[in-house]
């Protein structure tokens, strides 16, 4: 079925990826320097003949023994919090690990499939965003880091792609959640589920209008891996159009979680959008893709591993 590299395959979406690259058969090497991953995501895969993990930085020159048919770039700060307290390596990840990354997929023969994100759109002017809005990005504000980085991988890709003839892919990827989401990475999913399971006050940062729209993370992986065998070259959204406002998302929470966490409104961070949904016709039309898990399932299946690494937590303390 061919050899992966997974960058970011210690995190979150990366080995999420890496599990469902296994269970189709392919051999998986997951590449992370564990900045913002973490060893317990990839814990299971120990003493398999199928998967190695290799530590490495990603905006250094990438060394892999032996063939690759598939390299997918998932290395980056991805949480707001992260990528403003790691400006300059999500900068540097950005662009010269995406560098790296198409350099090996050309020396390889390897698919490369990029990992960009809804930032693209910055805040954005067009709602629903398709695929042909170019964005209203601000470069000089705190997340001008990211959303500029992000913008430069897609560009230095389709260079590879134009001038190189590499095989590329790129994936904007909506909000998603689920299993394994860092319980501190400051995204509202992980902020209001540990603040309602602890009987704590959610943190709804503005007035709780702005929205976003959640992807279940199995919903995700399957987008990603319909494009990664696909021919399709332009970008493609992959996210769930189900659009909700943060209040209302705070609010469902707390009726999942129970125990009746009140709700305390907070300054809203600078830039932050204030609409996001995909308009997700050309992941329908050319892969077939759709989303499947509704936001209440996906949501109870976060909550039970959520669960279970609090208690685990407050039983090692
Ligand atoms: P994550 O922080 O859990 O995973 C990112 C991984 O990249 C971490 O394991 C981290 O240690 C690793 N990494 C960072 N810099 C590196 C470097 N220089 N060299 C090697 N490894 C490095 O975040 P995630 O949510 O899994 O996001 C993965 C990718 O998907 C990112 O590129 C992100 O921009 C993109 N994305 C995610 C979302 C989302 O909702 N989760 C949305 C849009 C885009
Ligand atoms: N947010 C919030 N409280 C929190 C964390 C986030 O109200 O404790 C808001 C944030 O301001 C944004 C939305 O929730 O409007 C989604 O934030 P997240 O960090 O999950 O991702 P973003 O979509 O902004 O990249």
């Amino acid at each position: 079925m061919g050899r992966v590299l997974i960058t970011g395959g210690a995190g979150f979406l990366g080995s999420h990826l890496t599990d469902l690259m296994l269970s189709h058969g392919h051999e998986v090497i997951g590449m992370d320097n564990l900045l913002t991953g973490d060893p317990a995501n990839i814990a299971h895969l120990a003493g398999r003949d199928d998967y190695q993990f290799i530590k490495h930085n990603v905006t250094n020159y990438i060394y892999v023994d032996g063939p690759l048919d598939y390299i997918l770039h998932f290395a980056s700060p991805a949480s707001p919090i992260d990528y403003l307290q790691l400006p300059i390596q999500t900068l540097k990840v950005g662009s010269l690990g995406t560098h790296k990354a198409l350099g090996l997929a050309k020396e390889k023969g390897a698919v490369f499939l990029l990992a960009s994100t809804s930032e693209v759109y910055g805040d954005p002017l067009v709602h629903p965003q398709p695929e042909s809005y170019w964005g209203n990005v601000n470069p000089v504000g705190p997340r001008g880091v990211y959303d500029e980085a992000k913008r430069f991988a897609e560009a230095i890709t389709m260079a590879y792609c134009r001038f190189h003839g590499v095989e590329t892919r790129i994936v904007r990827i909506f909000n998603t959640y689920g299993p394994r989401m860092r319980l501190d990475d400051g995204r509202a999913l992980p902020a209001f589920m540990c603040q309602a399971l602890r009987g704590e006050p959610l943190t709804v940062f503005g007035d709780g209008t702005q929205t976003r729209s959640f992807c279940y993370v199995s919903d995700l992986c399957a987008g990603i891996y319909q494009l990664m065998t696909s021919d399709v070259k332009e970008p493609v959204n992959i996210g769930n159009p189900a659009e909700i406002t943060i209040g209302q998302f705070a609010e469902k929470v707390i009726e999942l979680v129970g125990g009746g966490s009140e709700i305390t409104y907070q300054l809203l961070p600078e830039d932050d959008p204030k609409v996001r949904q995909p308009d997700i016709t050309r992941a329908q039309e050319l892969l077939g893709w759709a989303p499947t898990v509704d936001l209440s399932d996906g949501l109870q299946r976060t909550l039970d591993d959520f669960r279970g690494r609090l208690s685990l937590g407050a039983s090692e303390s």
